[in-house]
């Protein structure tokens, strides 16, 4: 916001604003307020983009992604509508909502996904609020149960920041997740602060290479070598690796000579509502695994 403290030569404190800085204010609070009575009316959608292993190409997992239509602002990035509800103290009551709509979806998805028997993990995003709550294993557990949803099936997307942080609750969380059997995986790896010691500690099961490295890798040595590296840790370490953000064959290839497991992108999929992701899921098996002998 284009708000501004400064103190003024006398000492003294002025507070102005522009006439931009005073929009930016006005509309930050009819967003937030919109937010909430989306939530609270349940408007909010999931889509659904799918993971592939590199080597086999069968579809073993999906991402869950937030989608917000707002009739007032149009279609609002998570990017921006998840920090709001962090701020606003709805982000509980949010991935709570989320969380139910993708465990029952997973479900009804999986049985169309018979190029690789009916297994499909959900990959879900958690805020660092989530993990500072006691009431999210409750929740979380609650909600498996009544979905009858595989804990083995369940990954849940961490960043690197909620590791390093130190919090008691939130260490405790992380091993109460991981003692329920459920997967953890570290989104938008390499950006922040990797460290070996805590990958080992919390028993990380899934590195996701963040999209900065994977859209510079045709040009930048330095790129390649770098993801190169992070597949040589993940592997001795005995994890997986998910490339983000694939958009074109040519790193699909590279990523491939790399011994990455995982693709993620535009190049094969977008997120999509269940319903696209069905057709998609039906069409990608009879391509991939039902090819007419000879
Ligand atoms: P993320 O978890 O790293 O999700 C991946 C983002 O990359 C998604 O953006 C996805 O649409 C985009 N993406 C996937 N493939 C490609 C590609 O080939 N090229 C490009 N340019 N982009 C690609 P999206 O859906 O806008 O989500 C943005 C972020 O918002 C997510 O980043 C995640 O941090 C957060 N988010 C989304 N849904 C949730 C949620 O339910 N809960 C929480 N806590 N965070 C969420
Ligand atoms: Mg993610
Ligand atoms: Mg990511
Ligand atoms: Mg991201």
């Amino acid at each position: 916001l284009a708000l501004s403290v400064s103190k003024s030569r006398g000492g003294g404190t002025t507070i102005r604003y522009d006439k931009q800085g005073h929009e930016d204010i006005r509309k930050r609070y009819r967003l937030a307020e919109e937010l909430r009575s989306a939530v609270s009316r349940q408007e909010l959608t999931l889509h659904f983009q799918p993971i592939i292993r590199a080597d086999s190409r069968k579809v073993t997992k999906v991402e869950a992604l937030a989608r917000w239509f707002s009739p007032e602002f149009g279609e609002v990035s998570p990017e921006e509508f998840i920090p709001l509800a962090e701020e606003i103290g709805i982000i509980a009551e949010l991935s709570e909502y989320l969380f139910h709509i993708a465990a029952s979806d997973i479900q009804e998805l999986r049985e169309l996904n018979h190029g690789n028997e009916n297994r499909l993990a959900l990959s879900f995003n958690i805020s660092p609020v989530n993990l500072h709550s006691q009431n999210f294993i409750p929740v979380i557990s609650n909600i498996l149960a009544k979905t009858a949803a595989d804990m083995s099936q369940l990954e849940l997307e961490i960043t690197e920041s909620m590791l390093i942080e130190d919090n008691e609750m939130v260490k405790q969380n992380l091993t109460l997740l991981k003692n329920m059997g459920i997967r953890l995986s570290l989104d938008d790896f390499g950006t922040g602060y990797s460290s070996l010691s805590y990958l080992h500690r919390f028993n990380i099961d899934t590195l996701k290479i963040d999209r900065s490295f994977i859209a510079s890798m045709q040009e930048s040595t330095h790129s390649r070598e770098i993801i190169r590296a992070i597949q040589a840790m993940a592997l001795s370490l005995g994890m997986e690796t998910v490339a983000e953000g694939v958009e074109y064959e040519e790193q699909d290839r590279m990523l491939r000579e790399l011994e990455v497991t995982h693709i993620q992108g535009f190049l094969h999929a977008r997120p999509m509502d269940r319903t696209a992701l069905q057709v998609w899921m039906k069409h990608w098996n009879t391509v991939h695994f039902e090819r007419r002998n000879g």
